[in-house]
């Protein structure tokens, strides 16, 4: 009989909890990949960098096992039909993963698990890509919080109480399943193609992250960790990672619990997917003009800092973040487009596409978020550019043509807009 570990979101072999704890329990541990098609075949792009990524960290596992003498089990398909067939392919003990909170991965998870649980097999969840999970950090009346800093305050301390130390997999024992590599699909043979953006290494860049505070405002400067898409697919350890934040930078280590922040709100709120967190906020009558979005997906809104963002975003699939709390307050606020259709185009381009972080970024800017900040703060992308971009570097990079004839008039005056923007606001908030 054999155990199966389901890989997800969590593509490593090192201090992977779920994987680890397989490994201790079981023998015959058989890992498992599946190209899930009800996530693949709703993307609109078959070149699709994150897809390349996960593809190309699928084929390092299967070599890495190797050296068990084991292999990794790749599918494509829906993960309930995967499982239908695998049951009749092996003798299966059990199924051990680790949690994924995002809606539409519970309810895959609660399908597979109740569809196990007919055929007596077990399956086996553990905590492994945040450091405190869904009820873990609540207040004294055991709600979950909704604002940030006492949620942080809260966090901190239990993190300092707790000990969190790496693990790894024994090498004095093989608990994998002993087996000739198994096959390995293209990744034509899933569906897609090639891509040429480049994917930021995988490296914790110590000198960097000790200045972090200093110099994460700035666009033009190399002053972030770019760790994003690996803290997505799990190709770092957020125990390690947080390990070493807490030794060199507090501020950085406070962007990684906004990371939680953002999961914890999703899990007890996974109406946010679709809806304004605070409610009142869904009477808002957006203009929704079709053209203006395109000249902002386009990055040609005569804004220069916009621009330079939404340009970025295209051609290299990140954007900073300074910027893109500029681009989509441009969105919701001067050009009053719904922040769903700003977030959905993100999730389309970004590298590092997190639905709660991107959702909680995205709700945060138009205002309707769990964020206390009144809808009244706009900001100003000009000032924004003074004082973020002063030698205007980052706007040179992406928008070359700045400063020319050929550059764009602004496609709204600021101060119209920001006039427009308030009394809509107060109109739908009844003020
Ligand atoms: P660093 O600045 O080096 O931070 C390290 C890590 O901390 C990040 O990789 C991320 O995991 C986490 N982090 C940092 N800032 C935030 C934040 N504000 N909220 C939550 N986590 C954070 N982040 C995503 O990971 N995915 C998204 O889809 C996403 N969409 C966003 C959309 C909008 C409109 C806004 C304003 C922000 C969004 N963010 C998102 C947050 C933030 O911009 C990115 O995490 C950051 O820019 C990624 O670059 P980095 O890896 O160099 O981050």
């Amino acid at each position: 009989k054999i155990t199966l570990f389901w890989f997800r979101r969590d593509l490593r072999l090192e201090d992977n909890m779920g994987l680890y704890y397989a490994y201790e329990n079981e023998e015959n541990v058989l890992p498992l990949f599946i190209f899930d098609s009800e996530i693949l075949d709703k993307l609109e792009e078959k070149t699709d960098a994150r897809v390349q990524f996960i593809h190309d960290q699928v084929q390092k596992l299967h070599e890495a096992l190797k050296s068990y003498s084991s292999s990794l089990l790749v599918r494509k398909g829906s993960p309930l039909e995967v499982f239908q067939s695998l049951i009749g392919e092996y003798e299966i003990k059990n199924v051990y993963t680790n949690r994924d909170y995002e809606p539409y991965a519970r309810k895959r998870d609660r399908e597979v698990e109740s569809f196990l649980k007919e055929k007596n097999i077990p399956f086996y969840d553990f905590k492994d890509q945040v450091i405190h999970e869904k009820e873990e950090i609540t207040t004294e009346k055991g709600d979950f919080y909704k604002v940030f800093t006492p949620y942080s305050r809260v966090w901190l301390k239990k993190f300092k109480a707790a000990k969190i130390e790496p693990v790894s997999l024994d090498g004095r024992k093989n608990s994998f399943y002993q087996t000739k590599p198994l096959p390995l699909p293209a990744l034509e043979d899933i569906g897609f193609e090639k891509s040429d953006i480049k994917i930021p290494p995988l490296d914790i860049n110590k000198p960097l992250i000790k200045k972090y505070d200093k110099t994460r405002n700035f666009p033009s400067l190399d002053g972030t960790s770019r760790l994003g898409i690996h803290l997505r697919f799990g190709t770092i350890s957020i125990r390690k990672l947080v390990v070493e934040a807490a030794r060199l930078n507090e501020v950085y280590l406070n962007e990684l619990i906004w990371r939680e922040f953002y999961m914890m709100i999703l899990y007890h709120n996974p109406q946010v997917v679709d809806k304004a967190f605070k409610s009142q906020y869904d009477q808002i009558p957006w203009r929704n003009n079709e053209k203006e979005f395109d000249l902002w997906c386009r990055g040609k809104t005569g804004y220069p800092m916009v621009d330079a963002g939404m340009r970025e975003l295209n051609h290299s699939g990140y954007m900073h973040n300074r910027v893109r709390m500029v681009t989509a307050s441009f969105l919701t606020k001067h050009l009053l487009i719904d922040w769903r259709w700003g977030e959905a185009y993100f999730a389309r381009k970004l590298l590092d596409f997190e639905l709660s972080s991107n959702n909680g970024g995205w709700q945060w800017a138009a205002g309707t978020g769990t964020d206390a900040q009144p809808y009244f703060r706009i900001f100003n992308p000009e000032s924004q550019l003074e004082k973020f971009d002063k030698e205007q570097k980052y706007v040179k990079k992406w928008v070359p043509e700045y400063g020319t004839d050929d550059y764009p008039k602004p496609m709204v005056d600021h101060k119209m807009a920001r006039e427009r923007a308030l009394s809509v606001y107060k109109k739908a908030l009844g003020k």
